[in-house]
């Protein structure tokens, strides 16, 4: 064989692996159960739950491939012992949602009202075609109270961060709160400005949070949680605000900024990983912190 032959065949073999990898990485689901009917699954995207009720499953969120969402339906269902009766959307980002169109058309799914106009002006070539017949079949501003199949489930849009959409999910029965994206739980944040995210109304949308009835907390990207976890993102949240704040009063540029961090609650904080890392880390936060107050951002809708 010549040089040239066994350097091409090395080269597809090492292609053929990493796609092999992925594909491994995209199927890899763990599951965390957390009562009798509530489980999390955990996957290259936001942690989904899944809550067993009478007339059906009850998935939150969808990861970020329709494969995955495959995936998340079968487990579903073996889980609960029921098909999937309704999916609900915490915001609009693809790790969330790109599951959906895996579902049945005409499976009932739930969002804020600015999700679905997020998912429409932001995402729109994704949302066309087969995959439109799951986007948010229904929608609300603030609050939604559900009963499904003997549970109870409050929606509720608590105020901007990460987006200006973002609803939680407090599974009454179960003392459970499935924050979305509104906490990553030892991971640096995304903060969606452009899609009306904001660091500085982020801190009393924590606090409002912290004033409903829960003990543990399904975080948007890491492990399960509870209220000293919330607490403690929040206090990363507001220190970021704090900076973005100081800056602007100063009217500093963002290398002072950077050169004056005064972030010290991100202790072990990393970045949130998807095949790749992803490039939200200390320096992504702060320099968020400080477009926001400075206004070097741009709304997209
Ligand atoms: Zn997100």
């Amino acid at each position: 064989m010549k040089k040239w032959q066994s350097g091409l065949l090395l080269l597809l073999g090492l292609v053929v692996a990493f796609c092999l990898y992925v594909f491994i990485q995209l199927r890899t689901i763990e599951v965390e159960q957390l009562s009798d009917d509530l489980f999390v699954l955990r996957g290259l995207g936001g942690n989904t739950a899944v809550l067993r009720t009478d007339a059906g499953a009850v998935v939150v969120d969808t990861m970020m491939l329709p494969m995955q969402g495959e995936r998340i339906r079968e487990l579903a269902g073996e889980l609960t012992g029921k098909e999937p009766a309704l999916l609900i959307n915490t915001h609009y980002h693809i790790d969330h949602t790109h599951g959906n169109p895996a579902f049945e058309p005409g499976t009932r799914v739930l969002s804020t009202e600015r999700t679905l106009s997020h998912l429409k002006a932001l995402d729109a070539e994704f949302w066309q075609g087969d995959a439109a017949r799951l986007l948010p079949t229904e929608t609300f501003t603030d609050r939604m109270t559900l009963n499904v199949g003997g549970k109870t489930l409050e929606l509720i849009h608590p105020g901007a961060g990460h987006t200006d959409g973002d609803l939680v999910v407090l599974f009454k029965d179960e003392g459970v709160l499935h924050t979305g994206d509104l906490m990553f739980n030892h991971y640096y944040p995304n903060i969606d400005l452009e899609a009306g995210g904001s660091v500085q109304q982020w801190v009393g949308t924590l606090e409002n949070l912290l004033r409903l009835d829960f003990t543990r907390v399904i975080p948007g990207h890491g492990e399960t949680s509870d209220r000293a976890g919330l607490r403690q993102f929040l206090a990363v949240i507001a220190q970021l605000a704090g900076i973005g704040r100081t800056a602007a009063e100063k009217g500093w540029t963002l290398e002072r900024t950077l050169e004056t961090d005064q972030l010290t609650a991100d202790a072990g904080y990393r970045r949130v990983r998807m095949i790749f890392p992803l490039p939200m880390n200390r320096e992504f936060v702060i320099t968020r912190a400080w477009e926001e107050t400075t206004g070097n951002f741009k709304r997209l809708d």
